[in-house]
């Protein structure tokens, strides 16, 4: 099928985006980023939006930046720009492993990472990184800007707290600390699909034992969240297989595990008990 038919605007700069999607947004009026979930959407019909605002052409917008506290990522970023270490360190390399699950190239060239966050999708592996690092959405409009933590941005399937007339210019990620460790593990039918469900682990070690554990997990409840029953098990114990299946177990119980035309709850809860296992063994590894 083809899209129903819309108006496309082209601004060239974050003030005139934002100005016009005031405008557009009360007659269903939408941001157009790299169009590899929208438009198919469009052209199946399930969205119908009269007006897109295409921030293909702001450049300010495709910005990667970096100080020591945090990362910052532009709306124009594509997820193929993570392809290699963005900055030095672990962060730098966890964002380089995780990208290659997201789709196939073709759609990691076009797609961005604020994209991602704005669609939503429970599996979404940029919407994991966010929760699980505690990421800052900045969300721009014509009463200026606001920050957003990602415990408060995502709020179900497909639903975030960007208002209709918000664009999401930016996302900020804390540079992980020197040492830290980091796993991911995601499970699909097949390669490039979407997860029914991953996990996500960062930690340090201090003294040899666990500190600072970030555990957490998509695909398997709307949307990605910080598990801290499972970071609980994990902090102040000395990494290993008990610890590690302990805290599988604790993510496990603590998820309301979704049901859909591929699984059951309880499978659902299952994969999670084995993806969290299974990035907890990567980042021990
Ligand atoms: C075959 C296929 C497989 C895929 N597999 C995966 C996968 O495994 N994992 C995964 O995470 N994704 C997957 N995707 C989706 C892909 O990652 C998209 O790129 C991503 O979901 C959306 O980013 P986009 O830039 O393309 O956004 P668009 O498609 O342009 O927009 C998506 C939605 O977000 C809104 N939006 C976009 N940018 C902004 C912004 N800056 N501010 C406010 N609203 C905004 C749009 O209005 C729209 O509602 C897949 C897509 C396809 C076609």
């Amino acid at each position: 099928m083809k899209p129903a038919a819309f108006i496309r605007h082209v601004p060239k700069t974050l003030d005139e985006a934002v100005k016009i999607l005031a405008e557009v947004a009360p007659q269903d009026g939408r941001v157009l980023a790299g169009g590899q979930s929208l438009v198919p959407i469009m052209a199946f019909r399930l969205a119908k939006p009269t007006h897109l605002v295409d921030i293909n052409e702001v450049a300010e917008l495709d910005t990667i930046a970096h100080d020591g506290n945090t990362l910052t990522i532009g709306a124009r970023v594509r997820h193929g720009a993570f392809h290699k270490p963005v900055v030095d360190g672990p962060l730098g390399a966890l964002l380089a492993h995780v990208v290659r699950h997201i789709a196939h190239y073709p759609i990691r060239m076009r797609g961005t990472f604020c994209g991602s966050l704005a669609h939503a999708d429970p599996a979404s592996e940029w919407c994991l990184v966010a929760a699980t690092l505690d990421a800052t959405m900045i969300a721009a409009s014509t009463r200026g800007e606001r920050a957003i933590a990602a415990n408060a941005f995502f709020s179900g399937i497909m639903s975030t707290a960007l208002a209709d007339d918000e664009l999401l210019a930016r996302v900020k990620l804390p540079r992980l600390a020197t040492g830290t460790r980091f796993g991911f593990n995601e499970f699909s039918r097949r390669a490039g699909d979407f997860a029914m469900s991953a996990a996500l682990v960062t930690y340090r070690l201090d003294g040899g034992r666990i500190a600072d554990a970030h555990v957490g997990v998509g695909g398997a409840e709307p949307h990605p969240r910080r598990i801290t029953e499972a970071e609980a098990a994990l902090d102040g114990q000395a990494p290993g297989d008990v610890v590690f299946r302990a805290a599988a177990d604790a993510a496990a119980e603590a998820v309301e595990a979704m049901e859909d035309h591929q699984t059951t709850a309880e499978y659902r809860r299952d994969l999670v008990r084995a993806v969290v296992r299974r990035a907890l063994e990567h980042a021990n590894a």
